[in-house]
């Protein structure tokens, strides 16, 4: 079974207009209202035409993650899995308003997420009409909230799926990635006492703590980490990224507080990112006896995926990309996604494929190329069938 050109480019473009034309807006997003209630139930009546009956997975409120599968004749089974949210609308013109261009559809959310959402359910019906149920089961799971706190996949991770491996639909151009960085999102915050500025002796200043708290990070940790580069992937990253502190010009400044995020490679355990960061700030604190420092529990802590490329998904993956678009390689990516969680919570071995570009993600000018579109569902079933034929 080959499924090269079997995808209809018409009635992809149209499932996926439809899909972009639903709006989707995180609701911690500006313009956000009921996030994915929409989609989710567009979702559930496409599954339902296919005789695949969907379940409601409540995550948030009424937000909840769609499930549905289609079983094949052996034991084996594959999560297909893209999120629903969309960033907001803004400055995208007419944002919900899909149009076609040059073999481009255009509008929030085609390429971030609804391509790769769009072309997973495709596939289920490429699935049913060509495979003759020789292919893995495939539990498609359409989630909530990946643009925020990926509460969707984290709710997926405790149903406890029982699948041999997952493919997270985001814009990758199609090319099979294995490999993506983790992120430590946190803050560390210096206290001072206040004082008017005219009696400088009676206050003690804490944003120039803050500026000693910087100055080890850079010095410190910077250059540890530009040690720790891996060839497949670079090397991991601290960025202070805000800073606030005083209150107002004849006052000193009693409190400061900066966000850090730190982005980790593959290997790096979070909490020694977090140890790491401890050990620098305690050797600070016991320099400067009269400084506060705290360093505050992570806002996010995610994870680094590192697939082998030996894994049967990713054998499996470049073997269906191969099929139906040619020679194709491993590719490691910067930004993180949904596998990662799968991969370290639910132990699902995890590639993230899907169309698009993510440098066309989020901005003004969204779009994704409809032949990708109709390629990646194409891949997507091939895979299902391949999965059950290879050894493990
Ligand atoms: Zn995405």
């Amino acid at each position: 079974m080959n499924f090269k050109n079997l995808a209809r480019e018409n009635e992809i473009v149209a499932l996926l207009s439809d899909l972009v034309a639903i709006e989707s807006v995180n609701p911690e997003y500006q313009g956000g209202q009921r996030g994915e209630v929409a989609v989710a139930e567009y979702v559930a009546d496409f599954l339902r035409a296919l005789n695949i009956e969907p379940a409601f997975q409540n995550v948030i409120g009424e937000r909840a993650n769609v499930l549905g599968t289609l079983r094949g004749a052996h034991d084996a089974t594959l999560i297909f899995e893209a999120h629903m949210d969309t960033v907001t609308l803004e400055p995208m013109p007419d944002a919900l308003t899909p149009k076609i261009r040059d073999g481009k559809l255009y509008g929030r959310g085609a390429c971030d997420d609804k391509a790769s959402l769009a072309a997973m359910l495709y596939a289920l019906k490429l699935l049913q009409e060509h495979a003759a149920g020789e292919h893995a089961n495939v539990l498609l799971a359409a989630v909530v909230d990946e643009e925020v706190a990926c509460r969707g996949v984290y709710a997926l991770v405790q149903s406890k799926p029982n699948a041999q491996g997952a493919i997270v639909g985001e814009p990758t151009n199609l090319m099979p990635v294995n490999a993506h960085k983790g992120v430590v999102r946190f803050r560390i915050r210096t206290r001072g006492v206040a004082a008017h500025t005219a009696h400088l002796e009676q206050g003690n200043n804490a944003i120039y703590q803050m500026m000693q708290v910087i100055r080890v990070l850079r010095e410190n940790i910077e250059p540890r980490l530009s040690a720790r580069a891996l060839s497949k992937i670079g090397a991991p990253t601290i960025c202070v990224s805000t800073i606030h502190g005083g209150l107002q010009v004849n006052i000193v400044p009693d409190e400061c507080v900066i966000e850090i995020d730190r982005r980790t490679v593959p290997g790096e355990i979070n909490e020694n990112v977090l140890r790491e960061i401890d050990a620098v700030l305690d050797d600070l604190r016991k320099r400067e006896p009269s400084f506060v420092i705290e360093r505050l529990a992570p806002d996010l802590a995610d994870y680094a995926l590192d697939t082998p490329r030996g894994a049967k998904i990713a054998r499996t993956a470049r073997a269906a990309c191969e099929m139906i678009r040619g020679a194709t390689e491993f590719g490691a990516v910067g930004y993180g996604t949904d596998a990662s969680k799968l991969s370290e919570l639910a132990h699902i071995p995890s590639i993230v494929l899907g169309p698009g570009d993510i440098a066309r993600a989020h901005t003004a000018n969204e779009f994704v190329e409809i032949e990708q579109v109709a390629q990646a569902a194409e891949i997507y079933a091939q895979l299902a069938c391949e999965f059950v034929k290879r050894e493990t």
